[in-house]
């Protein structure tokens, strides 16, 4: 394992803060983990991944905890699936990158999403039609305050739109080791989502898929390598039928879908209307592509971002009477 002591957070958080944490510990195995949990008990802990949606807000006063275990295992198959656990610092993408190599569908639709597979779980990932929870069959975690494992089914992890039991309920308390995915042998894909069926060029075939939402991606969002950012930063409000209808009848073709009993209404779209799109505060700016994404445009601070959000927030609030909230963890 490794232990910096009062290191920078800057090369582990996607928005580029420059924050300080007190201890940064990188453990290789599970056994190393145990050791951590023993070794800094009753101190405040945070498990990171990339720090792809995480919004350092000020110095950590604590311990970063993070797995350098990166491999994953095939542990079972029958003739249409295959059951694979990944270790929970492997990067997502370059998981779904040899999956498709091999034939393996599922994940193909969640290519380039940053973060490590362990966050995956805690998050729900999703895009184009498909989310962590439609392949995760169970997770592996190790409990924080114990130092025991317990096996979560899918079912126990309670998910939802980016949200799991994780962010809940067990908000801190367990590290999570392993996920186990259940993907297919044969391709089924799910192209429904906006224009994904038409970007896919060539013989059908999941490395095809992820192609086409790889460049896709590659025209609407930030490259984490180029422009600071945690991707989405606020979630898209889901509200009572009424007050759709009431924002229906002041604006024209608003876009919406039934979701869980209520409307949602894109989040980007109510941003776009109240003016925000490409524009700066401070160092902060809503992505001129995409204005659910905040960018770090340069040298931003916490507050810059914090000021951003929460001035578009307001305007949301003001204009629509619709609150949305951050996707992104605040810490
Ligand atoms: C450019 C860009 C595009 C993005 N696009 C998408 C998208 O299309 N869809 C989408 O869903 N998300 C998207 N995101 C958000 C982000 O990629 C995901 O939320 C991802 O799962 C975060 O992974 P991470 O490893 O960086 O986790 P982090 O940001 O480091 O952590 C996220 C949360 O998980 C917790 N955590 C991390 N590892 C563990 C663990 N092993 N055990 C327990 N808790 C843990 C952390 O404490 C934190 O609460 C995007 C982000 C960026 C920057």
């Amino acid at each position: 394992m490794s232990i910096q002591e009062n290191i920078s957070l800057l090369p582990y958080n996607t928005f580029r803060m420059d924050v300080k944490a007190r201890v940064f510990a990188e453990y290789n195995s599970v056994e190393e983990l145990k050791e951590l949990l023993v070794r800094y008990k009753g101190e405040q802990i945070l498990h990171i991944g990339q720090g792809s949606n995480l919004l350092f807000t000020k110095d950590f006063d604590g311990i970063i905890l993070h797995s350098a275990m990166r491999r994953a295992r095939c542990v079972s198959e029958d003739e249409e699936n295959v059951w694979i656990e990944a270790d929970n610092g492997l990067v997502m993408d370059e998981l779904i990158e040899q999956l498709c190599d091999m034939g393996i569908s599922g994940m193909e639709n969640l290519s380039y999403i940053p973060g490590e597979v362990g966050a995956s779980a805690v998050q729900n990932v999703g895009a184009y039609g498909v989310e962590a929870k439609d392949v995760i069959e169970t997770v592996r975690a190790i409990s924080v305050e114990t130092g025991t494992e317990h096996v979560f089914t899918n079912a126990e992890c309670k998910y939802g739109y980016r949200d799991s039991i994780f962010k809940n309920e067990l908000r801190g308390q367990y590290i999570i080791t392993y996920v186990v995915f259940k993907l297919n042998k044969h391709l089924a894909p799910k192209l429904d989502y906006g224009n994904l069926r038409s970007e896919v060029s060539g013989e059908m075939s999941a490395t095809a898929i992820r192609e086409a939402v790889i460049r896709i991606r590659k025209q609407k969002l930030p490259e984490v390598s180029e422009t600071g950012s945690a991707g989405s930063f606020f979630k898209n409000p889901i509200v009572p039928r009424e007050l759709y209808e009431s924002v229906a009848a002041r604006y024209d073709k608003v876009p919406h879908y039934e979701q869980d009993g209520g409307i949602k209404i894109p989040a980007a779209w109510l941003i776009e209307q109240c003016g925000w799109k490409g524009k700066k505060k401070g160092g902060a700016q809503c992505y001129e592509k995409q204005p659910l994404v905040l960018v770090n445009a340069g040298n931003a601070s916490p507050e810059d971002i914090i000021h951003l959000a929460a001035a578009i927030c307001a305007d949301v609030k003001n204009k629509f009477g619709i609150t949305i909230s951050p996707e992104v963890n605040y810490i």
